[in-house]
């Protein structure tokens, strides 16, 4: 079958590289420049002079995740084993959330784990699916920037964001397009800056209180490509708000926003000294579910008379392990239930060995 899966986060990345093994003949489309959806990475540079321009770094979205269900578990230990995630154990500022699961992250960076799933996939970029079309006879006709992509497709794929699904799931779902538009999905604002002075004894926090939910240096995740210190006694650090705080502040302007972090940031144990050299921001509409409510029993939505299916975070559970669940689940659906069939959908190590 020809699939167009929309969307190249974890999960339509997931999807789109088990249908591949399935025999199926993918195609993937992304708003974006490139794979990755939230688990994305900032690249820029700062120039303090006119003599030194550094190369920046900031993992702005998902700074890490879990893996707690077994099936996934098992996949990112054998993306381990080929190196394209390793574990992340940073030590913890005084005060902060206890942590009861091994971090992982990609490398180099996050959307690293994407890149490979999409691997040699044909990948459209920057292109925005505004619609989709029924065509006479069955299949689909994607519309990128409402003007018709070359080609038909026997199914769809969905994997985005509730809102942006329900979007163009209106014309021919509208009960799916209901359901998806009833999962809110919380705000995250999000400071990367460059702060000169030495490194506090830890690398990140997780404060229970105030208005920052997540602050870690850059560079003390593993496997990175790019220098842990700027420059001599500076760090780059990425300060992520809590969903209330960032609720609250969503339409405050990018500098106050930023003022009100960095305050934050410096309060934290051994910062009160630490000043900003460089800094940016960004505002998350979405970043992640505040509840999926069908993990679980429902991870995937597919019709398999109509061609269409939707998976994501907001299916399969929150955060980048719900994402892959819901993909894999969708994939399952459409793939032959027999694990011993050649188009069986789980990764394979040579999956891992051909990207
Ligand atoms: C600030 C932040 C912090 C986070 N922290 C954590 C964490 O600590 N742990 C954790 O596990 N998870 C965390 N997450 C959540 C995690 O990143 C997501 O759960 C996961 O990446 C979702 O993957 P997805 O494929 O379902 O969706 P996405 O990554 O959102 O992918 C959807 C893709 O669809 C594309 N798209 C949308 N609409 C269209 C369209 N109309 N046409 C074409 N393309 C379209 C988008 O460009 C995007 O690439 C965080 C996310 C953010 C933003």
């Amino acid at each position: 079958m020809h699939i167009a899966v929309v969307g190249a986060g974890l999960a339509g990345v997931t999807a789109a590289r088990a249908l591949h093994e399935a025999g199926h003949a993918v195609q993937l489309f992304d708003k974006s420049r490139g794979v990755g959806g939230r688990m994305s990475t900032r690249r820029t540079s700062w120039t303090p002079d006119a003599q030194r321009e550094h190369p920046l770094a900031f993992d702005h979205g998902a700074p890490s995740f879990t893996a707690t269900d077994p099936t996934f578990a098992g996949f990112i230990q054998d993306a381990a084993t080929f190196g394209w995630v390793a574990a992340w154990a940073p030590r913890m500022a005084p005060g902060s959330r206890a942590e009861t699961s091994t971090r992982w992250v990609a490398s180099p960076d996050m959307p690293a784990l994407c890149r490979r799933l999409a691997g040699e996939l044909p990948l459209h970029r920057s292109a925005t699916v505004t619609g989709l079309a029924r065509v006479a006879g069955g299949g689909w006709q994607v519309l990128v920037d409402q003007v018709a992509h070359p080609g038909t497709f026997d199914r769809v794929v969905l994997a985005m964001p509730p809102a942006q699904a329900a979007a163009l799931l209106q014309a021919h779902v509208p009960t799916w397009a209901m359901a998806a538009r009833e999962v809110a999905m919380t705000p995250c604002w999000t400071v990367m800056a460059v702060f000169h002075q030495a490194a506090p004894e830890w690398d990140a926090a997780a404060p229970s209180t105030g208005p920052i939910a997540w602050a870690a240096r850059q560079g003390s995740q593993p496997g990175r490509d790019v220098p842990d210190n700027t420059a001599a006694d500076t760090q780059s650090w990425v300060i992520q708000a809590s969903a209330a705080w960032s609720a609250q502040h969503l339409e405050d302007d990018a500098a106050t926003v930023s003022a009100a972090l960095l305050q934050a940031f410096q309060a934290l144990p051994g910062l009160a000294q630490a000043e900003v050299q460089w800094q940016t921001s960004h505002r998350w509409r979405y970043s992640v579910p505040r509840n999926a409510p069908w993990a679980g029993e429902c991870t995937a939505w597919t019709d398999d008379a109509l061609g269409l299916g939707v998976c994501g975070d907001w299916l399969g559970g929150v955060g980048v392990e719900g994402a892959w669940l819901s993909a894999q689940a969708l994939a399952d659906a459409w793939c032959d239930a027999d694990p011993a069939a050649p188009g069986h959908c789980h990764p394979s190590p040579a999956m891992f060995e051909a990207a």
